[in-house]
């Protein structure tokens, strides 16, 4: 009996042992002979003998201007490239987004390369690129332009060498990207096709991000009725209670473990009342609540409002909190172990990319993907520093290493 009984055992381990393996690990595409192949050793060459065009080209877009909501010079440009390239329908959809689709053979997955078009600098119209030795310099020539240069001589590139695929590839560079993802969430929500990976380009080489980070925190605004120092006593103080409810939401316990449920917040700003003499009216403070989880996410919030009531009660005062219930975090089950991220890992291994950093809290154009089921990840470009700064720089050389990992990627998965 006791042998049946070990027996059973046995098998029913390695049964859930086979079931777990096959739900863990889908296979990764890439193969070195990929990289090795005559097809892209031509691709490659294309690359480097354009190499001073690519680089003149990266400041020509670099230099005009695209904040969020003004991307149409760009876009105008990117289209025409697109056009010009040869790709099979181009067009400029009516959200703004540059969409340039290079249909397969036959029966391919639908796959979105994305590239952000816009840039977060309201207002500054005149951007000059200075070029010093390894580095180009200027307000968003590494965030998102030197993606959408990747994207042009990646498609060029595979044109030049007559690439042929049974995927449908739509290439496309967004708008409103640094605004909530915006523009790539209105082409998904207005697309009549399914989409069966996304591949977002917006990080430092060596970033591979696969799920979806949301944001959620807002703002508590505690009120009183005032009142001169002298008439105090008694009187319910607003700044008191933020006092006391920031005290206990640091108490709120959240996640650091796994990766994929990571949940941190912070209070960045307090304020309150106006004179010295006299009791706060008004006092508020802001909350940032980020989680890769949005079930962690609600239940944060949850406990940071029902803390901010009862102080409220306590203390005798009105509360106002506003938080925001649109964070939408997300992650798409066995992601990280799936076939486009491991081929994206196995890629970015082959190439000798420094500092690996494989993450399910991506906040990147990837995001809009995610959120609607699309397996998508978000990978770098080149590396970049001071994002989002005047002073934003980016490597020219790791910007053909960015482009040679797009080039494995469309290769490998075909
Ligand atoms: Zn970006």
């Amino acid at each position: 009996m006791k042998k049946i009984i070990t027996l059973l055992v046995f098998v029913a381990f390695i049964f859930l042992a086979a079931i777990s393996s096959t739900q863990q690990s889908e296979k990764s595409l890439f193969k070195p002979e990929i990289a090795s192949s005559p097809l892209a050793q031509k691709i490659f060459s294309f690359i480097e003998k354009n190499r001073e065009a690519i680089i003149e080209e990266w400041i020509y877009l670099t230099e005009i201007p695209a904040p969020s909501g003004h991307e149409e010079k760009r876009a105008k440009y990117i289209e025409e490239q697109f056009e010009a390239a040869g790709l099979d329908e181009t067009y400029i959809d009516e959200f703004g987004n540059v969409v340039g689709i290079w249909k397969g053979t036959n029966q391919g997955k639908n796959i979105i390369f994305a590239a952000h078009m816009d840039t977060v600098f309201q207002g500054v119209w005149e951007i000059k690129v200075t070029r010093e030795e390894n580095l180009l310099k200027a307000p968003g020539v590494g965030d998102d332009t030197s993606s959408c240069i990747n994207l042009l001589w990646s498609i060029r590139a595979l044109k030049d060498a007559g690439f042929k695929h049974a995927n449908n590839y739509y290439f496309l560079a967004t708008v409103g990207e640094e605004i909530g993802f915006r523009g790539l969430r209105l082409f998904l929500d207005d697309s009549k096709e399914k989409f069966d990976m996304l591949i977002a380009l917006d990080a430092n080489l060596g970033s591979l991000s696969y799920g979806a980070l949301g944001f959620g925190g807002g703002r508590v605004v505690f009120r009183g009725p005032g009142a001169h120092t002298m008439n105090s006593r008694g009187v319910p103080n607003p700044n008191l209670a933020v006092a006391k409810a920031i005290d206990r939401i640091y108490n709120i316990s959240v996640p650091a473990e796994p990766p994929e449920k990571y949940t941190i917040y912070n209070v960045g700003m307090i304020g309150g009342g106006k004179v010295n003499n006299a009791v706060s009216q008004e006092s508020f403070f802001s909350i940032d609540l980020r989680s890769g989880d949005q079930a962690e996410l609600a239940k944060a919030a949850r406990q940071i409002e029902e803390i901010c009531r009862q102080v409220a009660d306590e203390m005798e005062v009105e509360v106002e909190i506003s938080l925001n219930k649109n964070a939408r975090a997300r992650q798409l089950p066995g992601a990280r172990h799936s076939t486009l991220v491991r081929t994206a890992e196995d890629i970015l291994k082959f190439l000798k990319v420094k500092d690996l950093e494989i993450d399910p809290l991506g906040s990147t154009d990837a995001n809009a993907g995610i959120e609607r089921g699309i397996p998508s990840i978000n990978l770098g470009r080149t590396y970049c520093r001071y994002n989002h700064s005047l002073r934003e720089e980016a490597e020219i050389e790791g910007l053909f290493v960015g482009m040679k990992q797009d080039i494995l990627m469309i290769l490998s998965l075909n």
